[in-house]
């Protein structure tokens, strides 16, 4: 089992609340920040954020803090931040079999070029199997499927989920199936639809093969 570097998203707190310029849309280069003519403030997608910090440096009313750092009395913005995209995820269409589909086939094309025997599993937000095949052993095929499960679990790639985050996994994650390795990946624009697991090469094979399939759909995702 590997683990990456320490990872915490951004969240924007109550200072943004009726400034809400959308300067820190401006620079985000992964388009994770989101809102809603409803809302009062922005929302950062912490499945997708990659905490390059270019948003914190134009935020003219410095209200964006990693998740960790937030100060006590705005602590509240983590829930906030967290139930808007629970409210637009729950509202969320399902990955479809034709996308699922073409992932399937973008990752397995990839797999060829690079000369490599691949499972690939693509699973939507329920952790359900939408689409998977194989040119390898059943041992990959459980590897990427639970990649896939993990990825979806955590809303965040296998790659970047740090012992620190497994050890406050959602309720009724099974730890049997949380693999860490690279190679899960999940996807949806601007809310996590699913997420594909990729077994069978070497991580950095596995994480290309899975991104191929993932930014086809998604351009903006990691
Ligand atoms: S830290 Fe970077 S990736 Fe995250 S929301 Fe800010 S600009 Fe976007
Ligand atoms: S730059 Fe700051 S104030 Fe402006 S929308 Fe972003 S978080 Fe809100």
């Amino acid at each position: 089992m590997t683990t990456g570097p320490v990872f915490s998203s951004y969240v924007i707190t109550d200072p943004c609340i009726d400034v809400k310029d959308g300067t820190c849309v401006e620079v985000c280069p992964v388009d994770c920040i989101e809102t809603t003519d409803e809302d009062n403030r922005f929302f950062i997608d912490p499945a997708l954020c990659i905490a390059c910090e270019q948003c914190v440096l134009v935020c003219p009313v410095d209200a964006i803090y990693l998740e960790h750092e937030v100060p006590e009395q705005w602590k509240g913005s983590i829930e906030t931040n967290a139930a808007f995209f629970l409210r637009a995820k729950e509202a969320a269409p399902s990955v479809s079999v034709e996308q699922a589909g073409a992932m399937l086939d973008a990752a397995r094309g990839r797999a060829a070029e690079l000369g490599i025997k691949v499972a690939v599993a693509v699973l939507d937000q329920h952790c359900a199997v939408v689409a998977e095949d194989s040119d390898t052993t059943t041992e990959y095929d459980d590897v990427a499927r639970n990649k896939a499960y993990t990825a979806v679990t955590f809303e965040l790639a296998t790659s970047a989920i740090t012992e620190q985050r497994a050890a406050r996994a959602p309720d009724g994650t099974d730890p049997a199936r949380v693999v860490l390795d690279a190679g899960g990946l999940p996807f949806g624009r601007p809310y996590v639809l699913g997420a594909i697991g990729v077994a069978g090469g070497t991580a950095e094979q596995d994480l290309e093969c899975g991104r191929v399939a993932v930014t086809m759909l998604w351009p903006a995702s990691r």
